[in-house]
Parts: C-alpha cells; sequence; structure tokens
C-alpha cells in the first residue's frame, strides 16, 4: 500500500447547511475521482476561512461513515484579498493503485481559480491489437492540444533490446537480467511520440510483426511491467495525456477522466492490419495478420500480470462498423460531459 496526499478546495455559504453539503461534495468528489475507499483514510484536515463559522465540516465526514480517521478543522490564515468563504480540504490516505503523482486533487466551485494548472484529464484507451486505438488516441490527443502516449511502444522497445541481443525473450529472468540496461527515452518532436533505445531513434523499428510477437511474450512478465508503468505514470503526471494500451484504465491511471475500452471483430481487425501493412509496401498475408491476432489476443487477455479487460468503470466502443471520425466525435464528446 501506498500512502497518498490529497488536496481539494470549495466555496460555500455560511450556513450550516451550505458549509455540510460543500464538504460532502467536495469529500466525495476526491473519493471518487481518486477510487479511495473511506476506510483507507488515515486523516483528513479542513480549513475554513475567517467568513465561515456556521459548523465544523469535519461533520460532513463523520455524516458520510469516515468513522476511523483522525479528522481535524481550522481557520486558514488571512491573507489579504485572498479567496472569500472557501473550504480547504488535505486528506491522507492509503492506496493501492495511486502514487503521489497520479493523484487527482480536486478544487470545485469559486476554488477552481486556486490552481488553474489543474484543469488537466487524463484519457485512458485500451483495447485488443488492431481496435484503432493509436489512430483514434494520436488523433484526439491532437484536437485536444494534449500529448500521446503510446505505451505499446515501450513493450515492443523491451521486446526488440532483446531480439537485437540475442536475449532469450521467452525467458523471463534472461529478461528481467537485463532490464537495467534497457534505457527508454520518449521525446516529443513535432508533437508525435519519438521512442529511443539507449539513445538510437526505435520509432520505426519497432513496428514489424517479430517485434509485436517479442513485445507481447515481454509483457507478461511482472518486473517489466513495473518498470513501465512506473514511467508511464511519470509521464502523465503533470500534464493532459491520451494514453492507449492495455492496461491504462485498470492498472496505470485507475483514476482516469475517461476509460475508454475499445474493441473489434478479430478478422476486421486482421484486415486494417493488411491494409496498413499495404499502405507502408510491405506483403503480408492476411492469414498470418489473423492468426498473430489471434495469438496476442489470448496472451494479452489471459496473462496473470495485468490482463487486457475493461475497467469496470470503463466505456466499450465497438469499432467494427463505425469510421474513426464517429469514433473520435462520441470519445471526445464523452470527455466534454466527464470535465
Ligand atoms: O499496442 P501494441 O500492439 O503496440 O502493443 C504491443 C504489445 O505490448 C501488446 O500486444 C501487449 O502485449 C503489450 N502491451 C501491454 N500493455 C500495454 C501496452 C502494450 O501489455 N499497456
Amino acid at each position: 500500500m501506498n500512502i497518498v496526499a490529497i488536496r481539494g478546495a470549495i466555496t460555500t455559504e455560511n450556513t450550516k447547511e451550505a458549509m455540510l453539503e460543500a464538504s460532502q461534495e467536495l469529500l466525495e468528489a476526491i473519493l471518487t475521482a481518486n477510487q479511495i475507499d473511506k476506510k483507507d483514510i488515515i486523516q483528513i484536515t479542513f480549513t475554513c476561512t475567517k467568513d465561515l463559522d456556521a459548523v465544523y465540516p469535519a461533520v460532513a465526514a463523520r455524516n458520510l461513515g469516515v468513522t476511523e480517521a483522525a479528522l481535524m478543522c481550522m481557520q486558514e490564515m488571512y491573507v489579504k484579498g485572498s479567496l472569500e468563504k472557501c473550504i480547504r480540504i488535505a486528506v491522507l490516505c492509503q492506496s493501492e493503485a495511486l502514487v503521489q503523482q497520479t493523484v487527482c486533487h480536486q478544487y470545485l466551485k469559486g476554488a477552481k481559480k486556486l490552481r488553474p494548472d489543474l484543469g488537466r484529464f487524463t484519457l485512458a484507451i485500451d483495447g485488443p491489437a488492431g481496435a484503432g486505438k493509436s489512430t483514434i488516441a494520436k488523433c484526439l490527443a491532437q484536437n485536444l492540444r494534449c500529448t500521446y502516449i503510446d505505451t505499446g511502444a515501450m513493450y515492443r522497445t523491451v521486446g526488440l533490446f532483446c531480439i537485437q541481443n540475442n536475449i532469450d525473450y521467452t525467458n523471463e529472468d534472461a529478461v528481467n537480467s537485463v532490464l537495467s540496461q534497457i534505457g527508454i527515452d520518449i521525446i516529443y518532436e513535432d508533437n508525435a511520440q519519438k521512442i529511443y533505445l539507449n539513445g538510437v531513434d526505435v520509432s520505426t523499428a519497432i513496428r514489424t510483426q517479430e517485434v509485436a510477437a517479442a513485445a507481447s511474450k515481454v509483457a507478461t512478465y511482472k518486473e517489466v511491467r513495473e518498470a513501465l508503468v512506473d514511467m508511464q505514470r511519470k509521464l502523465a503526471a503533470t500534464k493532459s495525456v491520451v494514453m492507449d494500451g492495455r492496461d491504462i484504465g485498470t492498472v496505470v491511471l485507475p483514476q482516469a477522466t475517461l476509460k475508454i475500452f475499445l474493441t473489434a471483430s478479430a478478422e476486421e481487425r486482421a484486415n486494417r492490419r493488411l491494409l496498413e501493412y499495404e499502405a507502408k509496401g510491405m506483403e503480408v498475408a492476411y492469414d498470418v495478420l489473423l492468426k498473430e491476432i489471434q495469438e496476442r489476443d489470448d496472451q494479452d487477455a489471459n496473462r496473470e500480470v495485468s490482463p487486457l479487460k475493461k475497467a469496470d468503470d470503463g466505456i466499450e466502443i465497438d469499432t467494427t462498423s463505425l469510421s474513426i471520425e464517429e469514433i473520435i466525435e462520441r470519445i471526445a464528446h464523452l470527455l466534454q460531459e466527464r470535465l
């Protein structure tokens, strides 16, 4: 379990009812956005500006069933010209999924202006190979003027390192033993993600079937996943991102603003891959692609660590008969609603 601290603030009127309602709204927003269970709260500190004195906001926490945490109410230091009638909150809690860099602070109503830098979002897009994740995530990131993070490229880079260095990627111990030699850098040039392996741009080299198969295998190893998930969370910690992969909504960003799970039939996905390869002038048989997709689906969905699956609060979109524009519009609309 990790210990994390989550901040928030809200403005209210100075009546008992309004203060309790605002405190409850703020606390519930913090718990929901970060998927925190009440029993995991260790301590909550509330402060009120000097113009709020109708009730202790901690009463709202007790009313919500937070009975074991240590609660404190204090008066916020008065600074000339500061925001009036504001309740601030700091929640200390334990969490399996969160680390401090990924917590989602909540500034509501008039308090939004206290932290304009936190008006950011995270959009998680998961799904099997060929479901359209990267095309859609890239377009959305461009439209929303935020960063696109392709996590599959990181697993591919580990796979590529093994192939290049004759490491048997089907042997978990062998891969674990070289993990510290694999330096991955993600660099954004002209808004496109470039991936470097030990200083060399491998953005194109990782796009082969051989590398995809190696990536799918190394992605089943716990140590590989831990190292890459840590990197992915750090990349998403300070900015708005659209991140695609297999475990983004379930493991990497469980507090994502919106979680989408894209699907399509295996035949349709193999067809899309075929067109992609053809566009690049590469010749691959449809049957080979279909088999490869089915094998990867099977490996990704049935592995023990972070298997491919829809998050409980994720929204599934079957892309089989939808155009890219239709899917993008649907997701952008859903995100707008959340924000
Ligand atoms: O998405 P892409 O095809 O580039 O991913 C390559 C492989 O990396 C996938 O088949 C999957 O096994 C693995 N992967 C993963 N978790 C992610 C992203 C990719 O396990 N978040």
